[in-house]
């Protein structure tokens, strides 16, 4: 359903890390994006803290991938790696960002996990949408603490260089990127047609992922990486029969208006 008007974006996804978006709903932004949607990432740090390569290193990264996934804006917020914490000035950053992209569906990380960074961020994020809400709450622009993505493709037309805080905004949906936590999923996107792009769009992350000296031990080989990868996308994809899928959790029940058009065999 639905784009939103003009030059907003209608899918958004935040998470703390770069690479996080890659791993869990990457491939349903290229699914957006390939059927005509503006779909955007914010992430909330630059990876200071990596034992492989510098903030500068991900950022190029970061853009690659962005390009990969084929997506319209890609920033990053200056908050500590490993310090992601809901605080007031932190919400008012992404309340701004969420006020100039304007997206119709918000995908978080799930709230819970083993990295505090991913529940915090789905928190922070979700009480930042309240405040972007709030017609009468000013929210200071948030450019300052912005890294933008130097994204240049056909696909990439909407650039925001100065970011400007229009009227209040509050996303339609919330959705959560389960991958990270063991939870059963709402709902499944089939990613079958994108899943080797977006394993393209993680490998763009050579600091961390190419196979090398640094922190070997830490960090698998590319093809221990591969399979982990293509194990998860299989076995949500089995959930609903189809090859490779990424796993969401919402909060709200579902809306039927035709039953005999619900997907995924029972027997
Ligand atoms: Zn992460």
């Amino acid at each position: 359903m639905a784009q939103s008007p003009n030059d907003s974006i209608a899918v958004l996804a935040i998470a703390a890390h770069r690479d996080d978006v890659e791993q869990t709903c990457g491939g349903t932004l290229l699914k957006m994006a390939e059927r005509g949607y503006r779909t955007a990432i914010l992430d909330l740090t630059r990876g200071e803290m990596g034992t492989r390569g510098t903030a500068a290193d991900r950022t190029r990264e970061a853009t690659e991938a962005a390009r990969i996934l084929r997506v319209s804006w890609r920033g990053a917020l200056d908050i500590p790696d490993g310090r992601v914490e809901n605080t007031w000035e932190n919400r008012l950053m992404v309340a701004a960002v969420i006020r100039t992209l304007r997206p119709r569906v918000l995908i978080l990380p799930y709230e819970k996990g083993r990295h505090p960074d991913h529940y915090n961020a789905s928190k922070l994020s979700y009480e930042a949408c309240f405040l972007a809400g709030l017609s009468k709450l000013e929210v200071p622009p948030a450019e300052e603490h912005l890294d933008i993505a130097p994204l240049d493709s056909a696909n990439s037309k909407f650039e925001i260089q100065k970011l400007k805080i229009s009227t209040a905004h509050r996303p339609f949906k919330i959705i959560y990127a389960s991958l990270y936590y063991d939870v059963r999923p709402t709902f499944v996107v089939d990613i079958t047609d994108q899943f080797d792009r977006r394993f393209e769009a993680l490998m763009a992350y050579r600091s961390q992922y190419e196979d090398q000296q640094a922190g070997r031990g830490l960090f698998p080989a590319r093809a221990e990486i591969r399979q982990r990868v293509e194990t998860m996308a299989r076995f949500y994809g089995l959930l609903a029969g189809v090859t490779y899928a990424e796993p969401f959790v919402q909060h709200e029940v579902g809306l039927v208006e035709d039953i005999t058009a619900l997907p995924v065999k029972s027997i």
